[in-house]
């Protein structure tokens, strides 16, 4: 079977039916690279860039970070590469820098939240993005964004840092899509509003399950409240995909979810244009497609969007996989 799945790593992913989707890789360094390669992945569809802050004494200079991304979209040779900006806060601390103390983090400063009250810091990373740019395909990601104000700042701030580095003669690419996360329930409500202001959205159903479920991804007590599969978090997912859809947008999904057996025969019927996994996910993931018709499991998933409980919704999906 694994070389079975090694023959598919020069592929397309591509379901029984011919509907083109892209099976991405999450990555959290440069190391991770080779396995992205190696498991024949379409891109790169989330980079966590926050573990390039972790684990040192001070912020990355602008330098450093140009080299890191540039390395990556090198790398990956032409194949699009989603990096985020920076998503601290919550679990995830900087040992040189004094977070304010919170009684809940992961409704407090995280994410893009924190950028915008430490622009320094963003405009650095912005700098570094920018300049990588023309090294191969680079899509932008803010992460954690609520409301529209956020993301016209962000990309108010982004436009600047370009601006500056055209007048100083610095070569951009004018090929930079720039898209957002969807993982606070809010942003998932308002997606026709946002579809109009991004290329792209990526949803990150960690988050969003945790958000939605009000269940604090990280603590084992409430753990049974995470349900990927449960129809109030697939009608988002749905709302999301369908607002993308209507605004001529592409959505793709980076959470856990993506790499599930489970979800893909359900987001692959919602019409997900992309999937973004741990590397070592995007063969079998591209196995299971290819056996996949989109057209069937378009009428399974909106079947799916009516059951009440996520243990419905698992049978479904089971009896609908086996009967054929
Ligand atoms: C998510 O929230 O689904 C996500 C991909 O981001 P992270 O897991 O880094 O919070
Ligand atoms: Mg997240």
């Amino acid at each position: 079977r694994k070389a079975q799945l090694k023959k598919l790593a020069t592929q397309a992913s591509v379901s029984a039916d011919g509907v083109h989707v892209e099976l991405a890789a999450n990555i959290g360094s440069v190391e991770d690279v080779a396995k992205v390669l190696e498991n024949g992945a379409d891109g790169v569809g989330l980079f966590r860039t926050e573990f390039i802050y972790m684990g040192r004494k001070s912020f990355p200079t602008e330098e450093e970070q140009v080299q890191i991304y540039k390395h990556v979209l090198e790398k990956l040779d032409g194949k699009r590469v989603v990096i985020r900006t920076l998503d601290i806060g919550g679990d995830k601390e900087l040992d040189y820098l004094e977070l304010p103390k919170e009684s809940n983090p992961f409704l407090g400063l995280r994410a893009l939240r924190f950028c915008l009250t430490r622009e320094d810091v963003f405009r650095t990373q912005l700098r570094a993005l920018l300049r990588a740019s023309t090294a191969g395909k680079l899509n932008i990601m803010f992460p954690m964004i609520a409301v529209l104000s956020e993301l016209r700042e962000a990309k108010r701030i982004l436009e600047e840092e370009r601006a500056k580095l055209i007048a100083e003669g610095i070569a951009v690419s004018d090929d930079i899509e720039v898209g957002m996360m969807i993982e606070i329930p809010a942003a998932a409500l308002n997606a026709d509003a946002f579809a109009k202001e991004v290329d792209f959205f990526s949803i990150g159903t960690n988050d969003l399950i945790q958000y939605t479920m009000a269940a604090d991804r990280m603590n084992e007590s409430v753990s049974y409240l995470y349900q990927p599969y449960h129809p109030s978090i697939l009608r988002l997912v749905q709302m999301v995909i369908s607002a993308a859809k209507r605004a001529g947008k592409w959505s793709g999904m980076c959470g856990e979810m993506a790499g599930d057996q489970i979800a893909i025969p359900l987001l692959l019927g919602l019409g997900l244009d992309e999937f973004s996994m741990s590397a070592s996910s995007v063969l079998p993931a591209r196995e299971q497609i290819s056996r996949l018709s989109q057209a069937e499991w378009k009428s399974i998933a909106e079947e799916a969007l009516q059951l009440g409980t996520q243990e419905e919704v698992k049978q479904l999906v089971e009896q609908r996989s086996a009967s054929r």
